[in-house]
């Protein structure tokens, strides 16, 4: 099981845009934590750095398993858009990502692991003829399909009416129980972080830092519309009333 700590004491762009200073955390194996902050935060900025994708920043980002021992996780990223490969069929995008091994003896045949995200009889099918939230459920399903140590996702239901999201956070959830990953979830609603989230941290305006580390006590899985979250979601910017625009100060 991997601990996570990032350190990330300044994230400078080449434009001399500081995009953070001073943010850092650590994140205990399966855990379930989203990163919400204003547009233009550097919540992106994060996930990249934490996936590896930029390495130019000043700080440390490390992977400890048990007896201090520094591991480089299996990860998945999800990202706004689904990034299936328009040419290739559904099972082929989701092959794409097995090992060798993994491809000929599949733990869970291919068709059972459709029917687990609802996409019975779409193997055949390509991304063109899949709705937004079909292609999502790809998505979902090739990010877990490896079996992540740690999941990182950004926005990754943002442009989906609101029925199709709440069905995908509902199989997030899921997928998350069965398998456990150690998830950062980016999101600018608050909303969708509780009904997600095992704890919240709340980012400043750029150059970003944590200004509240908030954890969620609700049971999984969550349905955004429960009274549950809707109440959380008042007394949290009862207490916080700029926390959205990224200031912790009380009310
Ligand atoms: P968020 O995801 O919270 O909306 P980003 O991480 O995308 O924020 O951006 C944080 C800040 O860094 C913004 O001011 C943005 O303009 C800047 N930024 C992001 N990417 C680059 C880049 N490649 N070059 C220069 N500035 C960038």
């Amino acid at each position: 099981m991997t601990v996570l700590t990032v350190d990330v004491r300044k994230k400078v762009y080449a434009n001399d845009c500081c995009a953070i200073e001073n943010l850092a955390f650590a994140v205990q194996p399966g855990e379930f934590v989203a990163i919400v902050g204003p547009s233009g935060a550097g919540k992106t900025t994060l996930l990249n750095l934490i996936a590896g994708l930029d390495r130019e920043m000043q700080g440390s980002i490390s992977f400890h398993s048990g007896q201090e021992r520094r591991t480089t996780p299996r990860t998945s990223f999800m990202f706004q858009e689904p990034r299936l490969i328009p040419w290739l069929s559904v099972q082929q995008n989701l092959e794409l990502v097995l090992t060798a091994q993994l491809r000929a003896h599949p733990v869970i045949a291919m068709p059972d692991l459709l029917a687990l995200v609802g996409l019975a009889g779409c193997a055949a099918m390509f991304p063109g003829q899949l709705s937004g939230g079909m292609q999502r459920r790809v998505a979902l399903l090739r990010a877990f399909i490896i079996e992540p140590s740690l999941l990182l996702m950004d926005e990754p239901f943002q442009s989906l009416d609101a029925p199709t999201a709440n069905q995908l956070r509902i199989l997030l959830q899921e997928l998350w129980q069965r398998t456990r990953p150690t998830v950062l979830f980016v999101t600018h609603s608050l909303r969708e972080a509780i009904s997600l989230a095992d704890r919240i941290l709340f980012l400043s305006g750029q150059p970003s830092r944590i200004i509240l580390d908030l954890p969620i006590d609700l049971a999984h899985p969550r349905a955004i519309e429960d009274a549950s979250v809707q109440n959380l979601h008042e007394s949290i910017l009862n207490r916080y009333p700029l926390l959205l625009t990224g200031q912790s100060t009380p009310a």
